[in-house]
């Protein structure tokens, strides 16, 4: 089912995107919906639906995500003013892209708990 989401199409070169960060594992775009000033989804170029998906062998791939997280706050300017990592799981929880990503978020003060 991932591999025929929208991700999956930008994660194989088939879509287009606003891309701001990638490397062979990851990829790091513009979400087309911006809740923020910057407002970057980081993607994993293996469809994986939800963190429910993860597996052991998925572990080196999750900190990939995070330390692209870090490299996309640091050329947005976010690294001292502050920025959020979140990652949605299931449609309870508002995840409607089921190929996992983390947000990026910054720019604007932001509150907790989110909504
Ligand atoms: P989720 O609700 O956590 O699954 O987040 C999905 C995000 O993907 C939302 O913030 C959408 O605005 C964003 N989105 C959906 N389609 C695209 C696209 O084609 N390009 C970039 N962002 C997208």
């Amino acid at each position: 089912m991932s591999e025929d989401s929208i991700f999956g199409k930008i994660a194989r070169g088939e879509m287009d995107a606003d891309v701001v960060y990638e490397n062979e594992q990851v990829i790091a775009f513009r979400d087309i919906n911006p809740q923020a000033p910057t407002h970057v989804l980081v993607i994993p170029r293996k469809p994986i639906a939800t963190i429910n998906d993860l597996e052991p062998g998925d572990r080196e791939l999750v900190g990939e995500m995070f330390l692209a997280a870090k490299e996309v706050a640091r050329l947005e300017g976010l690294s001292e003013s502050g920025y959020r990592v979140v990652m949605n799981c299931g449609e309870g929880a508002g995840q409607t892209v089921f190929h996992i990503h983390l947000h990026v978020l910054g720019g604007r003060d932001l509150k907790w708990p989110p909504g």
